[in-house]
């Protein structure tokens, strides 16, 4: 078999010949590094899906899952499948940046427990992907280390701030990847470069390694070309873990089951509800279009579409740029030049504060250090009750639409973002179009209910990714994996899972 088709098959496909020992870990492996070298860089030209690559670790880990497989003990289903790594994610022997220089360089002490949990899978972690700058925006374009690009168009955002992970999975540079998801950072990269990405329930995987953002919405989650893919990947990462506080006891859905139903069956008797909130101005027409199509299949699958309002939703994304910087700020006071990575003026010269207040001017970029300045005013004691108070409640009156608006209807759906992937630089200097980015996907975190994007072809007027998101009630996860499988197999072959990749010059 030869590179070129090894690295266009599913994880799901890939387990299956490796431990069938029709190729090798190491051959996949292998095929998936040439693939990085050939596109990844250089950066202002190159996918720039990664910040780190460990080879020699990688192969180390393909030889261990290819031992495992001869004496008939592949560790777990997914074992000898390379995958890549949001670089917010710590690792023991791979530097962890979060894309900051505050970090750089930083080698963190323990493993994520997502981590640990894929070594013990027998997984091939490849090495450490880009993002926005501790996961703060919807590009990449917020990296310290420079932008990552679409494959699908190489002048184009692969999404953010996962946008490392989602474009290693679209360029086939990687089978699978970790994301971590705040306000839509697994969703949105995965709509606009066609690959499917899962916030599943708050909770039910352990945040304990990942660094933190915004402690009540952040969640890990997985990154893949297929819905199963997705969840045998959930299975391995998911479940209670006592290093986090809010780890939730609950049993892990079946998602791999429900995956492999919904592909097998139809719809039948499932209600599934539009949210009418998410349409109409400002949503780019090929969107809309590749959407209503996404709900015409579901109808032809049996299932039951009527609409729904969920009239506070409207009040999601300033409540969430409300709660998320004011978490923000106090989650990013760690970095303090006392403890990690960069230390700035610590000349015999300088006091401690002043130190202090040298290496964070220097090492936080532009969108973080608005972020602190925004959290800390709305925590500020005049402005608390105004800002933070209001915010909460908007989500209080968002959880309510959530359960009434479940209790008609098993899911929800919408488009997973309002436009396909804009050009690198387009939204750079104004944050408040880069928040637009995650319009639809941030009402889920502020509830913490489970939600994925699965693609749903091309938009007719730019021919990019569209992303259809399908959003389930908290613990009911497997409900979207079910939709999401079932409409996958009915949608059909939408072209090339992985797009011919064009050099910059020819696409400009
Ligand atoms: N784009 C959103 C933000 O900038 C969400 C980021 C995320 O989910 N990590 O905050």
């Amino acid at each position: 078999m030869n590179a070129s088709e090894l690295i266009s098959l599913d994880a799901a496909e890939l387990a299956r010949r490796i431990h069938a020992r029709e190729v090798s870990s190491v051959d996949v492996t292998r095929a998936h590094l040439e693939r990085i070298e050939a596109v990844d860089g250089p950066a202002e030209s190159g996918v720039h899906a990664f910040l780190h690559l460990d080879a020699e670790g990688a192969l180390a880990a393909a030889e261990a899952a290819d031992r495992a497989i001869a004496e008939g003990a592949p560790a777990s289903p997914l074992a000898g499948v390379p995958i890549a790594l949001k670089d917010n994610l710590t690792t023991t022997d791979m530097p962890t940046t979060a894309a900051s220089r505050i970090l750089e360089g930083w080698r963190p002490p323990y493993d994520a427990t997502v981590v640990s949990r894929l070594r013990a899978a027998g997984l091939v972690p490849l090495g450490k992907t880009n993002l926005d700058e501790f996961a703060m925006g919807s590009s990449t374009e917020n990296s310290a280390f420079g932008p990552s690009r679409n494959p699908w168009d190489l002048t184009r955002i692969p999404g953010g701030s996962g946008g490392g992970s989602s474009s290693a999975v679209a360029a086939g540079e990687s089978p699978l990847a970790l994301g971590s998801d705040t306000g839509g950072s697994i969703r949105q990269p995965g709509a606009v470069t066609g690959t499917v990405g899962v916030k599943p329930t708050y909770g039910t995987v352990s945040r304990y390694g990942l660094i933190a953002f915004s402690s009540s919405l952040d969640q890990i989650g997985p990154c893949a070309r297929s819905v199963l893919d997705a969840a045998l990947l959930h299975e391995v990462i998911g479940g209670a873990d006592p290093r986090d506080q809010t780890s939730v006891s609950a049993p892990l859905p079946p998602v791999v089951e429900a995956a492999q139903a919904g592909a097998r069956g139809d719809l039948a008797g499932v209600r599934v509800g539009v949210v009418t909130e998410f349409s109409g101005e400002g949503y780019q027409p090929g969107v809309l279009g590749a959407f209503t199509d996404a709900v015409r299949v579901l109808g032809e699958l049996g299932a039951e579409v009527v609409e729904v309002s969920c009239p506070s939703f409207g009040y999601a994304l300033p409540a969430y740029y409300l709660i998320a910087p004011s978490e923000a700020s106090s989650n990013l006071a760690r970095f303090d030049a006392m403890r990690y990575g960069l230390r700035v003026g610590d000349d015999g010269e300088h006091a401690a504060d002043e130190v202090m207040s040298l290496t964070r001017e220097a090492g936080f970029g532009a969108e973080v250090k608005r972020r602190i300045m925004i959290g800390t005013h709305a925590l500020s004691a005049g402005s608390y009750d105004a800002l933070y108070g209001k915010a909460q409640k908007a989500r209080t009156l968002i959880v309510r639409d959530f359960t009434a608006a479940f209790e008609t209807c098993d899911v929800l759906i919408s488009p997973t973002t309002p436009t396909t992937a804009f050009p690198i630089g387009e939204r750079a200097d104004d944050p408040l179009a880069m928040y637009l980015a995650d319009l639809c996907t941030i009402p889920s975190n502020l509830a913490g209910n489970a939600a994925l994007s699965v693609p749903c072809g091309l938009s007719a007027d730019d021919g990019l990714p569209v992303g259809l998101q399908i959003m389930a009630p908290a613990l009911a996860d497997d409900r979207a994996y079910r939709v999401a499988a079932a409409y996958e197999v009915a949608r059909g072959d939408t072209g090339p899972r992985i797009p011919e990749l064009r050099a910059l010059e020819t696409t400009r």
